[in-house]
């Protein structure tokens, strides 16, 4: 499909000029718990020669609120990396299901910039609808109700102004319940390819770029369309599971493999 200028409708972020190169990464579930995958997220941002980085998505594992990142404690060391990287170079951020409380405040002292989901990315002459992908996931009705709760800007309030505590012990019962939920469905959902093609012609893009279902793939969605689905993180895995989606102003991309 000939590439169309981006629709008014969808909101655009567009490439710095002389960019070379942008990564794309997504659900590396960070967590206290997990110090080695966030050791190579250090690594990976203080290295890459990307000229900006896009995180689409759940780059934490849970996110109760910015005010978690005021004490010393995990939050404020991933807020500490997030502000070495966008000293670097520009870092972007677009919500996930499990950091959709990443707010203004975070956003400032790490420095980077929040995008809205989905987002249409502008490098050269190419166009690339990002998005974290959760939306897209039709089957996942119960997720679906709970993904439109939370997103009201009232029930974000409401919860923002409950103890840090109570969030926290909150956070971890909601995910307790939703893992309990996928293991009775006995699957996860995948993205609704028909949904994904009416998105990208809307948006006058040939490429999707997502994370969120854990299935990195290519998938063409005909009509010169396509969606590249992200790898998540997970550094003790076996192969580790380490991995940027690296996009050039050609439209060329490649998955960097950064466990070697
Ligand atoms: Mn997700």
């Amino acid at each position: 499909m000939a590439e169309r200028a981006a629709s008014p409708a969808f909101p655009v972020v567009q490439a710095g000029a002389g960019w070379d190169a942008v990564d794309f990464i997504s659900d590396l579930h960070l967590q206290a718990q997990d110090p080695h995958t966030f050791s190579a997220w250090r690594r990976y941002l203080a290295g890459t020669p990307a000229s900006a980085v896009f995180i689409l998505g759940d780059l934490f594992e849970a996110w109760v609120g910015d005010d978690a990142a005021a004490a010393p404690g995990f939050a404020a060391d991933c807020a500490q990396v997030l502000r070495e990287a966008s000293a670097r170079r520009p870092v972007f951020f677009l919500h996930g299901n499990r950091d959709f409380l990443v707010g203004d405040t975070l956003a400032r002292t790490g420095g980077f910039t929040l995008l809205p989901d989905p987002v249409v990315f502008t490098f050269g002459p190419h166009h690339w609808l990002l998005t974290h992908g959760d939306a897209l996931c039709l089957s996942d009705t119960d997720y679906l109700a709970f993904r439109a709760q939370v997103r009201d800007p009232a029930w974000q309030a409401a919860f923002l102004k409950r103890p840090l505590s109570d969030r926290e012990a909150l956070a971890r019962q909601m995910r307790d319940a939703s893992e309990h939920h996928h293991q009775a469905a006995g699957y996860a959902a995948d993205v609704d390819d028909s949904l994904a093609r009416q998105w990208l012609e809307a948006a006058g893009a040939a490429t999707m770029i997502h994370g969120h279902t854990h299935r990195p793939a290519d998938h063409a969605l005909g009509q010169g369309l396509r969606r590249i689905v992200l790898s998540d993180w997970e550094a003790r895995a076996t192969p580790a599971r380490l991995q940027a989606l690296r996009v050039a102003p050609d439209g060329t991309c490649e998955r960097i493999d950064l466990s070697a």
